[in-house]
């Protein structure tokens, strides 16, 4: 028996057997052509097969994962059509008289360096892209068939890391849990796991010895053991049934309201990145959405996204949900979520930089076309707006000019909109201190716990060395938040919790006590959260 460590990124048991996940690098070997046209032919062709191959990958992954997990093939096939990608394999072809396979190699490793060095998170991710895209390619050319996962028996997928293409074409009904050496939390691996509700740890220093052996996720501890004594098998194999019985009691929650004993109901929401998550706020049967990160919707593009595509997915978001509340939160980039097409300057600072609402309030333009797109799809159901990183009276009163002149335009242009409820998130200490005037100014504020910790402890939340002193029960927190509630309440707004803070059930009790209107959670947390709100007296 050994046991590695890693990092969880969703928790819960799983058992099964390992499968390495290898990607040997396919040695391809410089040789010499004759024919060089009829190399080039035989490059054009592997091309159309590989944009074949993505096309029928965008349309498993829609069906499985939704627009939004879909898209990276479409990102896929416009990197393949690239015109600077296909022109340098093109002209390796020609100038060297060499093989496509290894014209293509070379373009890939020129590309990927290219993009390893930039100096942005967003194109930086793009080097595993082109060399997903190029490894396609090869395998076309050599007509050899791309691993896959295709696993018989229950399967802990292990891996160094997980491209798109991989975990899309994976026969998902063995898989129980995902584990990589490199990815972040999240990472694609991450996202999948979130999605198939089963756990997955990532930053593992494995050997590749564990290969075929019987093993167990702990997502909880976030551990990997290898041939676990029997001892240790009979304890996991209690606590996955456990796991299980948990959920299956949990299901009897759904369709039940969320009151407490003592008749008070709390509206109890969903926070989601995009419309792949809607399925599994139904699965938990949340009442609505609290938090819709519409950043999400960017940072898949590689320009900005039109007014009419982000309508389509807000409007989509909006008729799905069938009249529940829907808020959907303005564009928060900047800090941890950079953006290439932005142009965004590096910063010293960045989570205290240019970021959300302060990028929205300079680039009139951006922020215009994802209000217009939102009040359009207001039509279509129960929307609200949020706004990030307030600090200010004047913030608001500047965003609530810009939101009349928006619906001003449309009413001239004839487009019809409902009604929407503003609010702001409360993600900084000045916005606690100033929650009184703020409250007269919106319908509702909802508390980004995640920031409001960061700031008001002055720690980065993205600082793993400081994972330990992360403190978001520290008092100064939770007096914030009693202050919030408090103080909305006075001005006339409801309040809400959509930060992480709000699915800890240790402090469900607390919140209540307090006041809170409504909670905002993972799909996965809402049934939980229920349960102890019902138990409350
Ligand atoms: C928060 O800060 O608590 C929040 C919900 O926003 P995000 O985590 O997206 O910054
Ligand atoms: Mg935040």
């Amino acid at each position: 028996m050994k046991t590695y460590s890693g990092k969880p990124v969703f928790n819960g048991i799983a058992i099964g057997q390992i499968q390495i996940l290898k990607k040997e690098k396919k040695n391809v070997f410089r040789n010499h052509v004759e024919d060089v046209e009829q190399e080039l032919l035989r490059m054009e062709r592997a091309v159309a097969e590989a944009n074949e191959q993505l096309q029928k990958l965008y349309g498993k992954a829609l069906l499985e994962v939704g627009e939004s997990g879909a898209a990276i093939f479409e990102v896929h096939q416009m990197m393949l059509a690239d015109l600077d990608y296909q022109e340098s394999i093109q002209n390796i072809i020609r100038t060297q008289q060499v093989n496509a396979e290894y014209a293509v190699a070379v373009t890939a490793d020129n590309f990927a360096d290219m993009f390893a060095m930039m100096d942005d998170a967003y194109m930086k991710e793009r080097a595993a892209d082109v060399r997903d895209i190029s490894e396609r390619l090869i395998s076309v050319l050599t007509e050899e068939e791309k691993e896959e996962v295709s696993a018989k028996v229950p399967t802990i997928v292990v891996a160094e890391d997980l491209s798109p293409s991989e975990t899309v074409q994976m026969d998902k009904s063995r898989v129980r849990s995902f584990v990589t050496r490199y990815g972040s939390s999240n990472s694609h691996t991450a996202i999948l796991a979130r999605t198939m509700n089963v756990p997955a740890l990532i930053g593992l220093d494995y050997e590749e010895e564990i290969d075929g052996k019987k093993a167990i996720v702990d997502g909880f501890k976030g551990e990997l053991i290898v041939e676990p004594d029997e001892a240790v098998l009979a304890e996991y194999e209690e606590k996955a049934a456990q796991e299980e019985a948990k959920r299956l009691l949990l299901q009897e929650l759904k369709g039940k309201e969320t009151v407490t004993l003592g008749g008070r109901e709390i509206r109890l929401y969903a926070n989601i990145g995009g419309i792949s998550d809607l399925q599994s706020v139904m699965q938990n049967d949340a009442a609505g959405i609290g938090l819709f990160r519409s950043e999400f919707l960017y940072l898949e593009k590689d320009t900005y996204p039109t007014e009419d595509e982000q309508f389509k997915i807000y409007r989509s978001v909006a008729e799905t949900m069938a009249g529940k509340k829907v808020i959907i939160r303005t564009l928060d980039i900047g800090a941890d979520k950079q953006i290439g097409y932005f142009g965004l300057e590096k910063e010293e600072n960045p989570a205290m930089g240019y970021r959300a609402i302060r990028i929205c309030l300079k680039r009139i333009d951006v922020f215009k076309t994802q209000l217009r797109a939102l009040y359009r799809a207001s039509a279509y159901g129960n929307i609200g707006i949020m706004f990030p990183m307030i600090i200010s009276v004047n913030e608001v009163k500047r965003i609530k000019e810009i939101v009349e002149e928006v619906k001003k335009e449309l009413t001239a242009d004839g487009i019809a909109y409902g009604d929407v409820e503003l609010g702001i998130m409360i993600e900084t200490p000045a916005a606690v201190m100033i929650s009184g005037e703020l409250a007269e100014e919106v319908d509702f504020f909802s508390i980004g716990t995640n920031d409001l910790t960061q700031y008001t402890l002055a720690i980065d939340r993205q600082n793993a060395k400081l994972d330990d002193i992360y403190d978001a029960h520290h008092p100064a927190v939770l007096r914030m938040i009693q202050m919030v509630i408090e103080n909305g309440h006075k001005g006339g707004a409801w309040v809400g919790i959509c930060g992480e803070l709000g699915a800890d059930l240790t402090l469900t009790d607390t919140f209540v006590e307090m006041g809170i209107d409504e909670l905002s959670v993972s799909p996965s947390c809402v049934l939980p959260i229920r349960k102890k709100i019902r138990e409350h007296e």
